[in-house]
This record gives C-alpha cells, sequence and structure tokens, in this order.
C-alpha cells in the first residue's frame, strides 16, 4: 500500500483493516489481547524489550486435519510430511503475516514487533521470548489445555499461532476464556512421555506444575538421532475439541 493510500485510513478505521489485512493473507483467527495484567509474566520471560508493548495482536492458522490426523501412523515419512505442512509451511505463511501486519502499523506511525511463530531462544528455558499462547488466550480465542496448548471451541488445538507486539489504540477483542477441560485426560493419557500431570490451567501456577517440557524435548532428541526427523503432536491430535468425530463426554458450550 502506498504512503498516500495509507494516510486515507484513519485511526478509527484501523481495527478493522489491520483484522482484513491478516484474513486475507490467510489467518483463520485474529484477536486483540490486553498485556496489562500478564506484564509481569511477559517481563520475566522476555524482558523490558518485550513488556513494554501493551497489547498483541494475535494471529492462528487452522491446520490440516488430513495432516494431524496422519500422527498416530509414526512412520518415517508420516513424519517427514507432517514435519515440512505442519511446522515449516504454516509457521512461514504465520510470520509473513505477522510481518505484514507490523509494517502496516510502522507505516502508520506505531510501534510493532512481529513475534517468530516458532522460533525458541531459550534452550534451558525451553521456550521464546513471548508466548503466543498467551496472547491467544488473553484474546478471548480459546483457553489454555490439560495439554498446555491454546485449545480453540472449535478446532482445538489444531492451529498455530502467530503474534504482533504493539502499541497501536487497537480495540482489545476478548477475556481469556475458562478451561473447557473439564474430566478429559485424552492429552494425558496419549504422551509417549507422560509429560503432562493431568492439572487444569492456573495462570497463578509454573508451567512446570503442568508439563514437563524437557521430557517432551528429549523425545524430540532422541527421535531426530533415530529417524533423522522429531515430530510428535499426539496432544494436539487426541484433543476430543477439533477431532472431526465432534466432542463427547466434555463440557460443551
Ligand atoms: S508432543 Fe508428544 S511427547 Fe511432547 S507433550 Fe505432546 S504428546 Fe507428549
Ligand atoms: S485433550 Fe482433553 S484434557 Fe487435553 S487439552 Fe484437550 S480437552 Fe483438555
Amino acid at each position: 500500500m502506498n504512503r498516500r493510500a495509507t494516510l486515507l485510513i484513519m485511526s478509527s478505521d484501523l481495527d478493522p483493516f489491520i483484522r482484513s489485512l491478516a484474513c486475507s493473507l490467510g489467518a483463520d483467527y485474529y484477536g486483540v489481547a490486553d498485556l496489562g495484567p500478564a506484564r509481569d509474566f511477559i517481563l520475566g520471560q522476555g524482558g523490558e524489550r518485550i513488556a513494554r508493548y501493551p497489547r498483541a495482536i494475535s494471529i492462528g492458522m487452522r491446520m490440516q486435519d488430513d495432516l494431524v490426523d496422519l500422527v498416530p501412523d509414526g512412520d518415517a515419512e508420516t513424519a517427514i510430511i507432517y514435519r515440512h505442512n505442519g511446522y515449516e509451511v504454516v509457521n512461514q505463511i504465520l510470520d509473513q503475516v505477522a510481518f505484514r501486519v507490523a509494517q502496516e502499523l510502522q507505516g502508520r506511525g506505531h510501534h510493532a514487533f512481529p513475534v517468530p511463530a516458532s522460533r525458541r531462544t531459550d534452550d534451558t528455558e525451553i521456550r521464546s521470548v513471548f508466548s503466543h499462547k498467551l496472547a491467544a488466550h488473553r484474546a478471548g480465542l480459546g483457553w489454555i489445555g490439560k495439554s498446555c496448548l491454546l485449545v480453540t471451541p472449535d478446532h482445538g488445538p489444531r492451529a498455530r499461532w502467530v503474534s504482533v507486539l504493539t502499541d497501536a489504540p487497537l480495540v482489545v477483542t476478548g477475556a481469556p476464556m475458562e478451561p473447557r477441560c473439564g474430566n478429559c485426560t485424552a492429552c494425558v493419557d496419549i504422551c509417549p512421555k507422560g509429560a503432562f500431570t493431568d492439572r487444569i490451567f492456573d495462570p497463578e501456577e509454573p508451567r512446570e506444575a503442568r508439563f514437563d517440557a524437557a521430557a517432551c524435548d528429549r523425545y524430540f532428541r532422541e527421535m531426530e538421532l533415530e529417524k533423522g526427523v522429531a515430530v510428535c503432536g499426539l496432544c494436539l491430535y487426541a484433543c476430543p475439541y477439533g477431532r472431526r468425530q465432534g466432542v463427547s463426554g466434555l463440557e460443551k458450550r
């Protein structure tokens, strides 16, 4: 978009414009999160350079069901295909959407910082500088499941996420959704490394209370050494939210 066209977009049109841009580039989920209440957590994870932004745009892209449903096959060919389309392709698209959104915001005089879709920056803590799940949760797009994945009401955890941190005066789209896992233990039961503790998400508890990220990480390293490609995703596959046979035995909306 050229400078003249940019200036024609008044600030009151910013929300629909940015949402429309993200969706036109392929986003299936879009929301704006107020990061204020989570500032201490964000500061501890990414430092002041990340915590200085008051809002985050959360952008999600639905995964291909036919791809996710191959996960239990577990053979090398499936792993290569899943790795490519389920991680690399979708993450590249998300990064491009986030970059374009950030560029548009910057062009209007706002600060904007696209956080890479899937880029670990801390091997000790096994995390990035910012949690995309936190942004999506605070934007009202889903809840944090026992799997520590962001679970959407319609497609469960079958989505990948990216975030754009910003000071642009965008309207917050929702509030954090309460967990709807109920008595389900599908992700807990299927994890080959027993990485989940069957605890409902509580923002006051550290991730370690629910998830042994190091156990999952070791599993991926083992697979890389043994097969040359590391893929799991069984916790994502097993969640009854998003599976095509529908939700059964769980709390419904
Ligand atoms: S990706 Fe696999 S090993 Fe890691 S937590 Fe999920 S089910 Fe467990
Ligand atoms: S599989 Fe069940 S317990 Fe795990 S996140 Fe999904 S609904 Fe929650």
